[in-house]
């Protein structure tokens, strides 16, 4: 029988999910289907049982059930654990196992399809929502030179700054607000606030891109306000969150499958000319 998989969301007709796990599944010869599941809001858990009752083996969560699927989950990985936070469900006779992908997705596109390896760098984070705890222990493993979190409402970021300090180990780790950004520079601007989504950039003050630096975006599909701004404030390069996108997926798909795809192809098919 055909294994099945789904992405789970509300809205969830947007996700590209289901059109990179088909060609994961074609490049990697995987028997299986991968569809996209709407849940009502308050609905997530109830859908969940009724995909797995159907023979489902694994989904991904997106927007905005995360928590609700760290919340369902019986068993979690230590990633899974940090994030607070699960974007990928496995299902077994054992239970309902959560896991998170989103950070090393960032990591792998960095080193992988960008070439910026982050050992001793300086990377500056902005936001502290879901989106910067799922990457912070991820980011904090390369170990960067710095890492600076910062965020519109500071006090977020220094909640965080005191969970993750004792995961630092010799990476220098400090919250900020926005303003306290200025005189500082970064080789990594990394935005995780959902700031691009209402077509506006974060207050970066002018200085900040390092002259080799790269400014990335985690929201993907066109050229964000950020980006915009990054170019126009020094940075060297500038990339959306697509590549992340695949990369988590490409994790997901190695959880559940034990094969690990080609990312290139997929990349490739999703990126405008
Ligand atoms: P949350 O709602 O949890 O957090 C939003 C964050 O953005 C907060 O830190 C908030 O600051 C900040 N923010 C919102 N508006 C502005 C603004 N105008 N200026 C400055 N800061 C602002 O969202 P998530 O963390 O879940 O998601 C963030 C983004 O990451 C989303 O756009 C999402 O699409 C993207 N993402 C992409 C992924 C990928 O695979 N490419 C994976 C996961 C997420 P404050 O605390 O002050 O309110």
């Amino acid at each position: 029988m055909t294994d099945r998989y789904a992405v789970i969301g509300h809205p969830v007709a947007h996700s590209k999910s289901p059109q990179i796990h088909a060609v994961f599944a074609g490049l990697t010869l995987q028997d299986m289907r991968y569809e996209a599941i709407l849940a009502p809001l308050g609905g997530f858990a109830d859908a969940v049982r009724a995909f797995i009752a159907s023979g489902g083996r694994g989904m991904n969560v997106t927007v905005p059930f995360k928590l609700e699927a760290y919340a369902l989950a019986a068993t979690r990985s230590p990633r899974a654990e940090a994030a607070k936070s699960v974007n990928t469900l496995i299902f077994s006779p054992a239970g309902i196992h959560g896991d998170n992908t989103d950070g090393l997705g960032l990591v792998a596109d960095l080193r992988r399809n960008l070439g910026c390896d982050l050992a001793g760098r300086r990377i500056l984070l902005l936001g502290a929502g879901g989106a910067a705890r799922g990457v912070l222990l991820p980011l904090l493993e390369e170990k960067p030179a710095t890492l600076t979190l910062a965020n519109r409402t500071a006090a977020k970021a220094l909640v965080l700054r005191d969970e993750f300090a004792p995961r630092a180990g010799s990476c220098v780790f400090t919250a900020v607000g926005f303003a306290e950004l200025a005189g500082q520079q970064f080789d990594l601007v990394i935005n995780a606030t959902s700031a691009s989504l209402a077509d506006e950039a974060p207050p970066l003050p002018p200085g900040v891109y390092a002259p080799d630096s790269l400014a990335y975006d985690m929201v993907y599909g066109r050229e964000t306000p950020f980006m915009t701004a990054a170019r126009a404030q020094g940075a060297a390069r500038q990339a959306d969150g697509l590549g992340m996108l695949v990369e988590q997926a490409a994790e997901s798909f190695y959880l559940w499958r034990g094969v690990r795809p080609d990312t290139a192809p997929v990349l490739a098919l999703l990126r405008p000319a």
